[in-house]
C-alpha cells in the first residue's frame, strides 16, 4: 500500500518536474511564479530525493513510551519549561538532561484548522485537521480526529497514541470527546 502511494508520488513530481524543465527551457531561466501569490520563485534545476533522518538518540525514550501507548515530554527542572515534542536542552537555562515526565491527556481545543490543500507529502490523505489543545502545563498541536460536529473551540480533547496509516507507524493525536 505505502509503495503505491509512494510511486503515485513520484509519478506526480515527475510531471511537475516536466512543467518545470519546460519553463526553464522557455524562459531561459530557472525562474519560475509561485501559483498562488505569482511571487517568482528560483528553482534548482538539478533534483535532490530528501527524507530527513533526525538524530533522536537524546530523546528515544519518547519512541519507547509511544510504543507501551504512553506519551512523554520532558521538563527542566530550573525553570519548570514543559517541552514536547521533547527535547533534551533548555535554551532559556541553557541546561541539558531534562527530566522525562507524561503528557496529561486531557484537555481543550484552543484553535484547530482543517487542512485541505496539503503539502505534497501528505497529499494521499483525506483531508485532516490540525489543531492547538491547552493540555494545562503545555499546549500541543496535533491531527484532531473525530466526528467533524464535535469540532469547535473549547471542544475537550483527549491526546493519543494512534497509529498513522498507510505507513503505519505510531504517533500521537487528539481525540474530540
Ligand atoms: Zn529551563
Amino acid at each position: 500500500m505505502i509503495s503505491e502511494v509512494r510511486e503515485s508520488k513520484q509519478k506526480e513530481i515527475q510531471i511537475l518536474l516536466k512543467q518545470l524543465d519546460g519553463l526553464v527551457q522557455i524562459k531561459g531561466l530557472p525562474i519560475f511564479p509561485e501559483p498562488k501569490t505569482g511571487n517568482p520563485l528560483w528553482a534548482d534545476v538539478r533534483e535532490l530525493d530528501l527524507r530527513y533522518q533526525i538524530p533522536v538518540k537524546k530523546v528515544t525514550r519518547f519512541f519507547d513510551e509511544l510504543g507501551k501507548g504512553k506519551i512523554m515530554a520532558t521538563k527542566c527542572v530550573k525553570c519548570n519549561t514543559i517541552y514536547f515534542p521533547p527535547q533534551d536542552d533548555c535554551p532559556k537555562c541553557r541546561v541539558s538532561g531534562l527530566e522525562w515526565v507524561e503528557l496529561p491527556v486531557e484537555g481543550e481545543l484552543i484553535t484547530y484548522t482543517i487542512i485541505s490543500v496539503k503539502p505534497p507529502s501528505f497529499s494521499h490523505y483525506p483531508d485532516y485537521v490540525v489543531g492547538i489543545a491547552d493540555l494545562g502545563e503545555v499546549n500541543v498541536t496535533a491531527w484532531v480526529q473525530g466526528p467533524k460536529e464535535k469540532l469547535k473551540v473549547g471542544a475537550k480533547v483527549r491526546l493519543e497514541v494512534v497509529k498513522r496509516e498507510p505507513e503505519g507507524y505510531l504517533t500521537y493525536s487528539l481525540r474530540l470527546l
